[in-house]
């Protein structure tokens, strides 16, 4: 090696390294990235998708799902089961039972897009564990959304207390019906209890003298 070809490398090498330290001391400068996981937890980009969740409406606090069905006769799975009741004010069903098997949905997106309520979408969620498969096959929707709905309610009061008041209210329920008089039975006339002036009077016979014949009335003659 001659004495050039030795200095262009160790010039070359020398180069590199403040390259590398240059590297080194700009990131270092830079605000830390790293999560202290799991007591931080990331913010999830928009197109995230974690499992299909019920939307909670901001206005009532409450799920605008009305049990229609759409969403589980689009999805290819068989992995959705929704029941819903009308209750007494409401023109549309509630949702009552919304159930998910997670571990069979693929995440096409069908439920979502086939939803006419803006009721369902993807969660943010991405810290989904258990220990049980049954912890995913059998995902309570409409539990999780009350437990969202209690948050809900605690952080926005005036929100709460503005949809309780726009709640319907069920009807009375029907009055009985008015006493009505009881029907006058007449009183069974008692022969008993009949006046002796009314009771019918018995011709008494006449009293015939002994040994006198009853009188025969002759036969008219023609
Ligand atoms: S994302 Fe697809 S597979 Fe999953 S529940 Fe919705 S329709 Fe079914
Ligand atoms: S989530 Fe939407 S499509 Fe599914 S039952 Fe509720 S309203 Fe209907």
């Amino acid at each position: 090696m001659s004495l050039k070809t030795a200095f262009r490398e160790t010039f070359s090498g020398f180069k590199s390294l403040l390259t590398g330290m240059r590297i080194t001391a700009r990131e270092a400068a830079k605000p830390s990235i790293t999560v202290q996981y799991p007591h931080e937890t990331l913010k999830m980009p928009e197109r995230f998708r974690g499992h299909v969740k019920l939307i909670l409406d901001p206005v009532t606090g409450k799920s605008r799902c009305t049990a229609c069905n759409l969403c589980v006769r689009a999805c290819p799975s068989d992995c959705i089961v929704v029941d819903g009741a009308k209750k007494d004010g409401e023109k549309k069903k509630s949702v009552t039972e919304y159930v998910l098997d997670f571990t069979t949905c693929s995440l096409c997106g069908s439920c979502v897009e086939a939803c006419p309520s803006d009721a369902i979408e993807y969660s943010k969620d991405y810290n989904v564990v258990g220990l049980h498969r049954e912890d995913f096959s059998h995902m309570d929707l409409v539990k999780k959304l009350e437990g969202e709905s209690k948050v809900w309610a605690a952080t926005h009061p005036e929100a709460a207390a503005a949809a309780a008041a726009a709640a319907p209210v069920a009807p009375p329920p029907p009055k009985p019906a008015a006493a009505q008089p009881a029907p006058v039975v007449p009183a069974p006339v008692s022969t008993a209890a009949a006046p002796a002036a009314t009771a019918p009077t018995v011709p008494t016979p006449s009293v015939t003298t002994a040994g006198a014949q009853p009188q025969v009335p002759e036969p008219k003659t023609t």
